[in-house]
């Protein structure tokens, strides 16, 4: 078994210290409240539509598509449906088990975050997960320069080890999705592993040639037998 030597690890959010569809619930859920009256609908309903919705080729546009079923051609509604998921205080926590592994890693060195995605949307997540009052170095790649700093960029990857002060090379980077989180990692001179498990919305997709992660986990729990802090 390969095994990676290091003295800080990293952590993507998403689908990797937490279920994606964990957010997308509590924001559908909170959508869902919000517009039903606007509408004159069911919020359990909206719910169940959204769903349908997400794992169909729409998922880009739910409530575009969501107001569609329903006859509402509404533009302006389906922007603040997007603005009140992407505000909204999220009801989402760290399992137990991720808590477990955090712990062992922040027992070993500095532990850090770099997550992309809107600015709002990313930092209401980090404060419901409580992620800096654990000590994390967390750093959210959007306030680096808006999508520019987004990965498959280095930006947050360099940032984060500024911050834990740890060089790259002696740092690795967990995370889930082949299309930008390996790269990153590598282009900052850092490790990559990946996180794979079913119900990833990333699960089953495969990274381009030389895009790939060094090492792949399907527990979080298996960083213990992979890593060796030095
Ligand atoms: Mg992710």
């Amino acid at each position: 078994m390969t095994i990676l030597k290091v003295r800080a690890v990293v952590f993507d959010i998403d689908d990797t210290l937490m279920p994606e569809r964990e957010y997308v619930r509590s924001g559908y859920e909170h959508v869902s409240n919000w517009l039903a009256p606007r509408i004159s609908l069911k919020a359990n309903q909206l719910q169940g539509e959204l769903w349908a919705i997400f794992d169909s080729e729409h998922r880009g546009r739910a409530y575009n598509r969501l107001l569609e079923i329903h006859g509402i051609d509404d533009a302006l509604l389906a922007q603040e449906c997007v603005q009140i998921y992407r505000e909204h205080a999220p009801d989402v926590k760290l399992a137990e088990s991720v808590q477990d592994v955090l712990a062992w890693c922040r027992s070993q060195g500095p532990v850090g975050v770099v997550s992309d995605g809107p600015l709002g949307m990313q930092s209401a997540k980090a404060r419901a997960l409580g992620l800096a009052e654990q000590g994390l170095h967390v750093v959210l790649s959007d306030e680096l320069g808006g999508r520019a700093a987004w990965k498959p960029s280095p930006a947050g990857m360099l940032e984060v080890c500024r911050r834990m002060r740890i060089l790259p090379r002696d740092a690795v980077y967990v995370g889930d999705n082949p299309a930008k989180d390996f790269l990153a990692a590598h282009l900052a001179g850092m490790a990559a592993i990946r996180f794979r498990t079913a119900g990833q919305l990333h699960a089953s997709s495969e990274p381009e040639p030389g895009a790939e992660a060094d090492i792949e986990i399907r527990e979080l729990s298996q960083l213990r037998s992979v890593l060796e802090y030095v």
